[in-house]
Formats: structure tokens, sequence, C-alpha cells
């Protein structure tokens, strides 16, 4: 397929040097210039075996990777397997020590940093510590200049569109501040502002656990 458009023509000059640069913090990283390209690397990092689990992110779902975990038998502890919310969150709690979760992030540099934000802190937990192989899914539409763009991006950008995705759905509609105005107002609301934790993953230890995987399209938010 040609890929002529601006965004692609950046990203497939931009993401292989960004994939060095996160490399350089002994990350594991991988361009995939298209999703089925990242959707084909994702499931070549997840050994058959392992019990997988995964965030809430539009991204993994977005490439196929959910449906194909959900459709070729992979042990895996799925929050949608959750009958009540008691179910739901002694699964969401397990899965930060699975072998392998997937993820998103909510904004990158071109240096090689993840910036994630989080409500009650179980994805940026996963992301820390627990699943001994962890791969993040990145649409070149993330990867900013420095860490401190990415954290102006997770905060001013993703934090409230996430919140657009919640508000009237699974959280009361105009819950924060964010929900009602578009931006944030750095609130504290209480169980409801989804800035709880703010992570900068600057460099992966041990080597090779985080394993992110740019891709040349849009993906996420
Ligand atoms: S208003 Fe609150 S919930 Fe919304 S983005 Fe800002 S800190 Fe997060």
């Amino acid at each position: 397929m040609e890929r002529d458009t601006a965004f692609e023509k950046r990203s497939d000059k931009l993401g292989p040097r960004v994939a060095e640069a996160f490399r350089r913090r002994h990350f594991e990283a991988y361009y995939c210039a298209t999703a089925q390209e990242a959707l084909e690397k994702a499931v070549e990092l997840i050994p058959k075996d392992d019990v997988v689990s995964w965030a809430g992110s539009e991204t993994i779902r977005e490439i196929g990777l959910v449906d194909y975990i959900r459709k070729n038998g992979y042990k895996r502890l799925d929050q949608e397997d959750g009958k009540d919310r008691a179910e739901f969150v002694e699964i969401t709690r397990k899965a930060t020590t699975c072998d392998t979760y997937l993820m998103s992030s909510n904004g990158a540099s071109e240096d090689g940093q993840l910036v994630n934000i989080d409500r009650t802190g179980n994805r940026v937990a996963a992301l820390c510590y627990g699943p001994r192989n962890v791969i993040v899914i990145l649409g070149m539409n993330k990867v900013v200049k420095t860490a401190e763009d990415a954290l102006a991006r997770a905060r001013g950008i993703a934090a409230p569109v996430n919140m657009a995705r919640f508000s009237g759905r699974v959280f009361p509609e105009g819950c924060t501040p964010c929900a009602v105005t578009g931006t944030c107002a750095d609130c504290t609301t209480e169980q409801y502002c989804i800035c709880s934790q703010i992570v900068t993953t600057r460099h992966c230890c041990p080597t090779g656990r985080i394993k992110v995987i740019l891709v040349g399209e849009k993906l996420g938010f």
C-alpha cells in the first residue's frame, strides 16, 4: 500500500529514530508502518503459554490485538469476564501480576520516554512492576518532542478526551471539570479524577522487559 500522507511520511522518517532512542534506554523497540504489521509484531512477542491481560486502551483494540487474544486460545485475565463489580476488581488486581500485559501510552517523547496517567493506578502499576513482559502499542500521533511535551499532551489532551469517553457512560455525566469544559482544571474530584498517578518511564529495567511498538498510523488519542 502506498504511504503518501504527510503524517505517514513524517512517521516513516521519525519512527525508526524514536525506536532507536527507546533502545538506548534499554527498552526493546520496533517501528511498524501499519496497524497490521504492529499486530503481527505484538503476536510474535507474546509467548503462547503466557497469561495475558491488558488495560482499557483504544489502541490495542484498534489494531485488533484484543480480538486476536480472545479468539486464539490464549490464557487471559479479561475484565469483561467479570460478572459483577467485585469480579471486575479481582481480575484487574490479578492482571498486575500476569505474564504479558498489553497497553498503550498517553504520550511519548522523541528521546524515548513514556508518560502515563491513571485513575486507580492498575495500568501504571503493571507498567512499573509485575508482568514479566509489557507490550506498549503507540501510534506516532502520540510522539512529541520532549518528556515535558508528552506530559502536557497526557494532561492537556489525553486525559480530557478519556474523560469524555467515560463521562455519562461508566462515570456520571459531568463528573469532573474537564467533563464539563473539555479542558483540565487540575482537579482532585473524589472518585472520578482520572489523573491520580502520573508516571514517566525514562528507562527500562530489567533490560527489554518493556517492548514498545511504534506505529505509523494515528491510533488512540
Ligand atoms: S480536570 Fe481533573 S480529571 Fe480532568 S484532566 Fe484535569 S485533573 Fe484530570
